[in-house]
Order: structure tokens, then sequence, then C-alpha cells
């Protein structure tokens, strides 16, 4: 068992069931949560508590961020009491939220400025794979680096890729949520077009899964399109924030303006913290 001390911010849908398995793997780890009473149930189950980013840092040999979006990382590497307001040289700082390829070569430079160590690792896959530990881990920044939090990476997912420097792994991550949008808006359509036309939701979403149509993501969200129920696993306003930075990335393809704009206009119908598949909702009032 590797002796790596862990810290890890940001104890979101995402973030606290990684801490779960990395303590079940044994890791000693050391969480901090802008919320504290989401720490309870991680101290409850062998994590240690820091007060401060800056805390944790100190305390800790890698340190994890999973955070909602560029801002809640820059304030947690720059602000009061963050990462970077008392540098600690040779620490690895692993950024492993979805952010712009531009905020992960920003923190690069600002940590290797300072000697610290930094690598961006957004995963793919949503809170059931951060369950079971089979995330895809998209990783960018130097090999070495990659080598040496490898062991805490083959504990939270199921494959790891190294793709190159940093930003790298940012934009392979949101490559990949645009075909998720893609997905979920025409699977969503799909169904309430069927519907419209007297196929029951139950029947449409049968042909969709047997077929070569259906897929993983397909299969996982039927259960709430059937109960029209959409607790958040992947919140929609963190994919309405990863189409624009998509878009900011360079993103000019036919589709992107209609898809950021139909999950901008639920978000902005109130949808923001429901799951991704709440679409639904916004596309039966359209
Ligand atoms: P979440 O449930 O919304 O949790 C967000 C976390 O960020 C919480 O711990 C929150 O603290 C913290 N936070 C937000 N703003 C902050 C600030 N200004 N300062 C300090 N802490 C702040 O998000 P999530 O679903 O875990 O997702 C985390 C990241 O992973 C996002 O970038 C998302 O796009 C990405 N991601 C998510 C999924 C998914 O299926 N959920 C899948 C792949 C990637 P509080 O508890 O105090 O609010």
């Amino acid at each position: 068992m590797s002796t790596l001390k862990l810290g890890w911010v940001g104890l979101g849908n995402m973030g606290k069931p990684m801490v779960k398995n990395l303590l079940r793997a044994g890791f000693a780890v050391t969480v901090f949560n802008r919320t504290k009473s989401k720490e309870k149930e991680l101290i409850d189950a062998g994590a240690k508590s820091a007060d401060s980013p800056q805390e944790l840092a100190e305390n800790c040999d890698v340190i994890f961020t999973m955070l909602s979006n560029d801002v809640a990382v820059k304030e947690i590497f720059e602000g009061a009491n963050g990462f970077l307001s008392k540098p600690i040289q040779e620490k690895l700082f692993i950024d492993m939220s979805t952010v712009s390829p531009e905020t992960s070569r920003y923190l690069s430079t600002a940590c290797n400025k300072h000697g610290m160590n930094f690598l961006e690792a957004p995963v793919s896959g949503s809170v059931k794979p951060a369950q079971d530990g089979t995330l895809i881990i998209l990783i960018g920044g130097t090999a070495e680096n990659y080598e040496k939090a490898k062991p805490v990476f083959d504990v939270l997912g199921k494959l790891s890729i190294y793709l190159g420097g940093a930003g790298v792994g940012s934009s392979a991550k949101l490559a990949i949520n645009y075909l998720l949008g893609l997905n979920l808006q025409g699977f969503a359509e799909t169904i309430l077009f069927a519907e419209k036309n007297g196929v029951s939701k139950q029947d449409m979403l049968t042909i969709v899964n047997e077929s070569a149509c259906g897929n993983g993501i397909t299969k996982l969200k039927s259960a709430s399109i059937l109960n029209n129920d959409y607790p958040a696993a992947f919140a929609l306003k963190h994919l309405v924030k990863d189409l624009n930075l998509a878009k900011e990335a360079g993103l000019h393809s036919p589709l992107i303006e209609p898809l950021s704009d139909s999950y901008t206009k639920a978000m902005q119908q109130g949808l923001g913290d429901e799951d991704v598949m709440a679409i639904m909702k916004y596309l039966t009032t359209q």
C-alpha cells in the first residue's frame, strides 16, 4: 500500500464517493469542504479534516480538488488560505474538476513558478462509476507526476490515460461531454417525438435500448425518464458550463449552438440543479 498522504478538497456528488473509495483502499485522507457538514460522513469513515486548503496542503503529499468550476478551483488555489497563499515546494496538486484548458495551463504555470507540481485529471463517468471506482481519468501534465499519482488513479478509475501537457486532459473532457450533451438531447427528443405519436415511453425506451442506438447512458437514464424524476448525478448546470467551455476552446460545429441554447434555457427554467436528463422536462414545455 502506498504511504502517500492524500488531501481532498470538494465533497460534492463526485468527490464524496471518490474519497470513500480511497479510504476503503487504505489511504490516509484529509478532507476540506466549504460546507463543513458534508465532511461528517467521511470523518466517520476514517478521514481527517483540515480547517483550510492551506492547512490541508501542509499535511499531505498529494492534494486533489474536485470542485464545481473554474472560479471555485481558482479560489481554492489563489484565495485567502488557498494553496498558493503560502506555497510549499514539492507537493503534487491534482485538479479533477472539469475546467477550461486555459485554467489548467494557468494553474500549472502558477504552481511550477513556486516549485509546486500540478496535474489535471478530469474524469469521464458520473456518480455510479465514481462509487464503483470505474471512472475514466484524463491526464494532462508531466509523465513523472502521472506515475507518482497512478496508484491513486488505479483506485478511482478503471482507466487513466496520459494525454500530454496541461490543458490536453481538459480538452479531451470537453470533447466527451459534447458527445454526452448530444446523446441526451437526441435521446430526449426521440422519446418525446414518439410519445406524441402514440408510442408509450416504456415501449420507446425498450426500442432504443435494444437497438444499436442504445448505449450506456440511455440505459442509465431510462428509469429517471419513466419516473419523471431527475435527482442530480451530473447537474444540468455543469453541462451548460462544459458546453460554454467547449465553445471558448474553439468548438464551432453546426450543433453546438442549438445544443448549448437548449440546455441554457432549461437551466434558466430552474432545472440547473437537477440531473442533466431533466432536459426532458424543458423539452416537454416546447
Ligand atoms: P457538485 O456536487 O456541485 O459539488 C461541487 C463542489 O465544489 C462542492 O464540494 C462545493 O462545495 C464546491 N465548491 C463550489 N464552489 C466553491 C467555491 N467557490 N469554493 C469552494 N468550494 C466550492 O459537483 P460534482 O457533481 O461533484 O462535480 C464536480 C466537478 O466534476 C465539476 O467540475 C463537474 O463538471 C465534474 N464532473 C461531474 C460529474 C458528475 O456526474 N457529477 C461527472 C464528471 C465530471 P459546497 O459543498 O460548499 O457547495
